[in-house]
């Protein structure tokens, strides 16, 4: 499991609003949508899913996506 630090935010990018969460720290190595390099286990990092999904809120909390910090900021 990913141990968050914090609550949950929301962000606007590029007119969609994000639910956005820090992650202290996580099991798995992730790929960067942002630089598509890998986000490496037990690295700080953030994930974030679009707020309002066509597919509905469980469909865009599976397709979260774990972004460097640098690179969502
Ligand atoms: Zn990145």
């Amino acid at each position: 499991m990913e141990r968050a630090t914090g609550g949950r935010r929301t962000e606007i990018r590029r007119g969609e609003e994000w639910t956005v969460q820090n992650v202290r720290s996580s099991e798995k190595t992730y790929t960067c949508p942002g630089c598509h390099q890998p986000v490496p286990a037990g690295s700080a990092h953030v994930v974030a899913w679009a707020t309002e999904s066509l597919f509905g809120r469980e469909a865009a909390l599976a397709a979260r996506r774990h972004w460097h910090l640098r690179c969502w900021g």
